[in-house]
C-alpha cells in the first residue's frame, strides 16, 4: 500500500479522531502525573478517592442541569455492563428497543433476557433512525442519543406510554457533547471514554426519581440479581461515593478534569456549539466534494459528534485511512461491521475545531495524490 506524506503545515496538532477511547487532552494527563500522583495507588475506601467520586457526581449533575430528585449513580464495567444491569434491575416486564446500529442492537440483545417478555425491537436501516411509539405493556423505552456505529443522533424525548414507563437513553458517545433536557429522560447512562475524554471501565447514569423507585421495587421483588449487576447496590454505594468493587481511579481523575474544563468554558451549551462547529465543517466539506457524501442523508439526523462520510467507487476509503494513519492521524476507519467505503471521524468536545479543519486539508491532500 502506498502512503502520502503530509506536509507539516496541514497536519492537525493532535491526530486522534477515534470514537472511543478517544482523545484525552494533554492537560488532563499533566494533571494526572502532577496533583493526581498522590491519589493513584491509594484506597478507594478512604476520603481522598471518595471525595473525588463525590465531586464527579456533583459536577455531572451540574453539567446536565439535573432536575430536583435526579441522582448520579456509578458502577463498574462500562456501558456494556449497564445493559445487563438494566435487564436485571430496570426492565420490569418488557422493553421497547430502537435499533439503528450496533449499540442499540446490543441493548436489545440484553433485553431478550429469559425472565422478561421478548422486547419490542424497532429496527431500521443503518444511517436512518426511528422514533419510539407508546405500546401497552412496555415499561422501558430505550435508544441511543447518538448511535456511534453509524453517526445518527436521535432526540432525547420522554415517551408517554403506560403510567410509570421509563425513558432510558444510551448517552455513551453523546454525554458532554450534545445538549439535551434531562427532564426528558429517566435514565441517561454512559461510559466516560468518548466525549468525556476519560478512560473506560466505569458507567454513570443520571436517574430520575421514577427510575430510582423502579430500581428499589425490582430489587425488593425477589428476582434473582447478581450483586455485580445490581442497580440497587450501585445506587446505595453511589450515595456513599463508592462502588461495589475497585473502580479505575485514573478514569475518575481524568473525568473530573474534563468536567472542570467543560464547565469553565460554559458547560453543555458551549460543548454543543463546539461539536457542531467541528462536525459542520466536515459535513459541509463532504456535501461540496465530488467524491464524498455524508452517509446520513437527512441533515436533522446527522450526529454532531460522530461524522460518517461515504466515498464513491473511485476512492478507496480504507487506503485513505491507512495513509492518514501513517502520518499520525488515527482511527478514521469506519465501524467495522458497517462494512462501508467510509471514513468515520469523532468531533468530540476535546477535539479542536481547527484540528478538524486541518484534517479536512489532510484528506484533500491525500485524495489528490493517492
Ligand atoms: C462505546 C459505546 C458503548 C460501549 O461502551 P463500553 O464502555 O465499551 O461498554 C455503548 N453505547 C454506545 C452508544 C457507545 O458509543
Amino acid at each position: 500500500m502506498s502512503y502520502v506524506v503530509l506536509p507539516r503545515e496541514i497536519l492537525p496538532a493532535d491526530g486522534r479522531f477515534g470514537c472511543g477511547p478517544s482523545k484525552v487532552r494533554n492537560e488532563q494527563l499533566d494533571a494526572l502525573s502532577g496533583p493526581g500522583r498522590v491519589l493513584l495507588g491509594t484506597s478507594h475506601r478512604q476520603a481522598p478517592v471518595k471525595n473525588l467520586v463525590g465531586r464527579v457526581r456533583s459536577q455531572l449533575s451540574d453539567l446536565f442541569r439535573a432536575p430536583t430528585g435526579y441522582e448520579i449513580i456509578v458502577g463498574n464495567g462500562g456501558s456494556t455492563a449497564f445493559w445487563d444491569a438494566a435487564a436485571f434491575g430496570l426492565i420490569e416486564r418488557r422493553a421497547q428497543n430502537l435499533v439503528f446500529g450496533e449499540f442499540g442492537s446490543k441493548f436489545a440483545g440484553a433485553a431478550k433476557a429469559p425472565w422478561l417478555e421478548a422486547p419490542d425491537v424497532r429496527e431500521v436501516t443503518a444511517g436512518t433512525r426511528t422514533a419510539a411509539e407508546p405500546v401497552e405493556g412496555v415499561d422501558v423505552y430505550a435508544w441511543p442519543h447518538n448511535e456511534t456505529s453509524t453517526g445518527v443522533t436521535a432526540p432525547v424525548k420522554r415517551v408517554h406510554g403506560d403510567e410509570g414507563a421509563l425513558t432510558v437513553i444510551d448517552a455513551t458517545s453523546a454525554a458532554g457533547g450534545i445538549d439535551f433536557s434531562a427532564s426528558e429522560a429517566d435514565v441517561y447512562y454512559f461510559a466516560p471514554q468518548k466525549n468525556l475524554g476519560s478512560d473506560g471501565g466505569l458507567w454513570f447514569a443520571l436517574v430520575s426519581p421514577a427510575a430510582i423507585e423502579r430500581i428499589e421495587r425490582i430489587a425488593a421483588s425477589g428476582r434473582y440479581i447478581p450483586e455485580f449487576l445490581s442497580l440497587k447496590n450501585a445506587l446505595d454505594n453511589s450515595r456513599l461515593n463508592q462502588t461495589l468493587n475497585t473502580p479505575a481511579l485514573t478514569t475518575l481523575y481524568l473525568l473530573e478534569n474534563q468536567l472542570e474544563w467543560i464547565t469553565s468554558h460554559g458547560g453543555l451549551q458551549w460543548a454543543d456549539a463546539r461539536t457542531r462547529e467541528s462536525s459542520g465543517a466536515l459535513y459541509e466539506w463532504a456535501e461540496a466534494s465530488p467524491v464524498a457524501t455524508p452517509f446520513v442523508t437527512n441533515p436533522a439526523e446527522r450526529s454532531p459528534v460522530v461524522v460518517t462520510i461515504d466515498f464513491d467507487e473511485s476512492v478507496d476509503a480504507a487506503a485513505i485511512a491507512a495513509s492518514l494513519r501513517s502520518n499520525g492521524i488515527v482511527d478514521t476507519e469506519p465501524y467495522r461491521k458497517l462494512g462501508r467505503n467510509q471514513l468515520r471521524v469523532a468531533t468530540f468536545v476535546s477535539i479542536e475545531p481547527d484540528d478538524v479543519r486541518q484534517l479536512i486539508r489532510s484528506i484533500d491532500y491525500t485524495l489528490e495524490r493517492l
